[in-house]
């Protein structure tokens, strides 16, 4: 078994270390930040910084299929996340039985576990500082790699990293799972290789995020999916933890007409004007401000250039190897699969000849999460793209067959129980709607059933009056 170091202890990098141990590994996390976990949500939610984590305050919804990643292969963390008051709930059970038809037997794979950002994180590291074979150090920056024997010329191999005090901590495996803003690419230009290929844009979005808390613990009803999309604006309403819930609303960085949703009174008189979601706001605030983040990338990056590996005993997983529009709400998911998918390689293909692992690493990567990541980005560019000529008053209609069947499949689903659910299941990240769909041999229902999504009102704010609102 193998000594491998793990850096970064985000919820994906805690997970995989955990996965790594269970498979008998002997894992060290590093992690820059020093502060330990919280002992309790209202601690974690009020006092733990982490600077690490720029979007650890913003609303997050742990989708269908992280629950099921930790409840198959981890039910220690779903224990610890239900212990510290996490939500299982299943949000196509939710939906009336008017809409989505008698309950099927696998609708149960559809339920969630969730809860605050700050709380599942607490909840994994309580469950990560328990698991045997998983040493945690935190305060521990890594500033650099440690190259050592290649097996091919001109291919460095990793042994280890360097630490901004100056210790070496060696390994068989280094494990990038230091997040979007995750710094291989310098250490990489330091130790001589090859640049890795990224692909990189501003996903253009822009967030303002706010926390509720019910007096009963209960939620508001859903009237529509966690996102939802009106004109201009996007809002989100997902259910969290302990009678929380987070609300956001999601536009485009460029509109600079809605930049004054960091004003408390602004974002509120925005939030109420929106129909199907503005009961969210009925609970006790827990922020006292609005929380914002933009500047968020999608980001794709390969150690695998020109067909082969430009470093071994390094790989990027979760975050580190791609990220992308957070309001779908897939990250800790996909995170997860990736770490399956080191574990399956380690135990298949193995650490004994490091440039094979570094391709095969490579391969699997491709074949199986880099799909998910090319529909969500294919998702955010056309939202951004029909946001921006919202903005300048124009309709959005590009000539793309993706974009016609993202729609259609949309409106769909809320017209036929078998649509609905292979849209929620893609949503969650159980199965793709195209592969369900080709399965299924439904493909053309899609069109019959959505395909006059354009005709279909929105009530929502105009946007001059959406204008006036974030400006009055
Ligand atoms: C606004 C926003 C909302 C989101 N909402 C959701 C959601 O609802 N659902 C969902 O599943 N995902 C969501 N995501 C994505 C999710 O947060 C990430 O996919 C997830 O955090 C990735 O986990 P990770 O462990 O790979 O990285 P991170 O959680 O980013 O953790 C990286 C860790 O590495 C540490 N680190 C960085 N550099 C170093 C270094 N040099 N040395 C040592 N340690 C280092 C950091 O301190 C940090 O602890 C959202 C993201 C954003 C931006």
């Amino acid at each position: 078994m193998a000594e491998i170091v793990v850096l970064g202890a985000g919820v994906v990098g805690l997970g995989t270390a955990m996965l790594l141990a269970k498979d008998g590994h002997d894992v060290t996390v590093l992690e820059r930040d020093a502060t330990p976990p919280a002992s309790t949500p209202d601690e974690a939610w009020e006092r733990w910084a982490r600077r690490g984590v720029n979007q650890f305050r913003l609303p997050h919804y742990f989708l269908a299929r992280y629950r099921a990643v930790v409840d198959a292969e981890l039910p220690e963390v779903a224990g610890s996340i239900e212990q510290v008051g996490g939500l299982r709930h299943n949000p196509l059970l939710e939906i009336p039985e008017e809409l989505r038809g008698p309950e099927r037997p696998d609708d149960a794979d559809c339920e969630v576990l969730t809860g605050r950002r700050p709380v599942i994180e607490l909840a994994v590291a309580a469950a990560a500082e328990r698991a045997r074979g998983v040493t945690v150090r935190r305060g521990m920056p890594v500033s650099g790699l440690l190259a050592g024997p290649s097996s091919r010329a001109g291919t460095p191999h990793v042994v280890g990293v360097r630490t901004e005090s100056g210790e070496e901590v060696r390994a068989d495996l280094v494990v990038d799972l230091t997040g979007r803003r995750s710094p291989t690419p310098r250490w990489l230009e330091e130790l001589g290789t090859k640049p890795p290929v990224e692909e990189l844009e501003d996903s253009g979005f822009m967030y303002f995020g706010r926390h509720y808390r019910s007096e009963d613990g209960t939620l508001p009803f859903a009237l529509g999916g966690g996102i939802q999309h009106f004109g201009t604006i996007s809002s989100l309403t997902l259910p969290a933890d302990n009678g929380t819930w987070g609300v956001g609303i999601v536009t485009s960085a460029k509109d600079k007409a809605l930049l004054g949703l960091r004003d408390l009174g602004k974002w509120e008189a925005v939030f109420g004007a929106l129909p199907t979601v503005a009961h969210w706001m009925d609970g006790t605030p827990i922020d006292d401000k609005i929380t914002s983040m933009s500047k968020i990338e999608d980001r794709i990056r390969t150690f695998h250039v020109d067909g082969s590996p430009i470093v071994t005993g390094l790989v990027p997983v979760g975050d580190a190897w791609a990220c992308s529009n957070p309001s779908l709400g897939r990250g800790a998911s996909l995170g997860m699969l990736h770490g399956l998918l080191l574990c399956d390689l380690l135990r298949d293909v193995g650490l004994d000849d490091p440039l094979q692992f570094a391709a095969a690493f490579a391969t699997s990567t491709d074949d199986q999460l880099r799909p998910w990541f090319d529909w969500t980005r294919s998702t955010d560019r056309h939202r951004v793209a029909q946001v921006d000529a919202g903005v300048a008053g124009e309709r959005y209609e590009p000539d793309d067959d993706d974009f016609e069947f993202e729609q259609a499949l949309a409106s769909a689903s809320s017209k036929d129980p078998d649509l609905l659910r292979i849209f929620i299941r893609g949503a969650l990240v159980l199965e793709r709607p195209r592969d369900a769909l080709s399965r299924l041999d439904l493909i053309d229902r899609v069109s019959e059933v959505g395909g006059a999504w354009r005709d279909e009102p929105m009530a929502a704010p105009d946007r001059d009056e959406l204008v006036r609102l974030a400006s009055a």
